[in-house]
């Protein structure tokens, strides 16, 4: 095995003060936990730890270029209305396996999927940006560095690399940028936390309403 092959989730499995900037599952995970105990109904059908071990695993197992719009990007050559429409039928494919799931009463399973489901929907805040700069033809757009990200859907980029990949310097460095979005979330504000946990209380109260 390659050393890079190793290193990669070595290096991201292992955290401490030089932790990887990127696919910060952590702040998703506190967003999922206040979400869970504001719907209670929920966290009696759902694995709250199931719903976080699969968002964990959203970010270190599902980041592949095709996968962008399970994070509410773009992969390389899509339109940022595919992307769009491609990461709402995920949220609603998700609901409906958690609402079947929690229906027959296997609270690990339902968990799985509204992890997976908080994740997507917590995700909108990427707008649909690309992962690198030549990903995408707006993927360049300056907006990238703004501490809120890019306004305008479908532009900007993650600093990754345009096929979705980690940069060498990732492991090497961490993230010096205070932005979220170069950072790949390691810096979000706390406008979007709270707009993150108000839409993932509204999914969960969705989901309870339709048991
Ligand atoms: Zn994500």
């Amino acid at each position: 095995m390659k050393p890079l092959r190793w290193l990669l989730p070595m290096a991201l499995l292992t955290g401490g003060p030089n932790r990887l900037p990127a696919f910060k599952y952590e702040i998703h995970n506190d967003v999922i936990t206040a979400a869970f105990r504001q719907a209670p109904r929920a966290a009696q059908v759902a694995d709250l730890d199931s719903a976080r071990s699969a968002n964990r695993n959203m970010d270190l197992l599902e980041n592949d270029d095709e996968k962008q719009f399970q994070h509410a990007m773009r992969s390389r050559r899509s339109r940022t209305p595919e992307a769009k429409l491609a990461t709402e039928q995920f949220i609603q494919l998700e609901m409906h396996q958690a609402l079947a799931a929690a229906r027959r009463g296997d609270p690990a399973r339902a968990g799985r999927h509204l992890g997976r489901m908080l994740h997507a929907a917590q995700d909108k805040k990427h707008r649909w940006c690309s992962c690198g700069p030549g990903s995408n033809p707006e993927a360049a757009d300056p907006c990238s560095s703004h501490p809120n990200g890019c306004a305008v859907e479908g532009s900007g980029n993650h600093n990754l690399r345009d096929d979705c990949g980690l940069p060498l310097d990732y492991l090497l460095k961490p993230c010096k940028s205070k932005n979220f979005q170069q950072c790949t979330d390691a810096y979000p504000l706390p406008a979007q936390i709270d707009q993150a946990t108000k839409e993932s209380v509204a999914l969960l109260e969705q989901f309870v309403r339709q048991l």
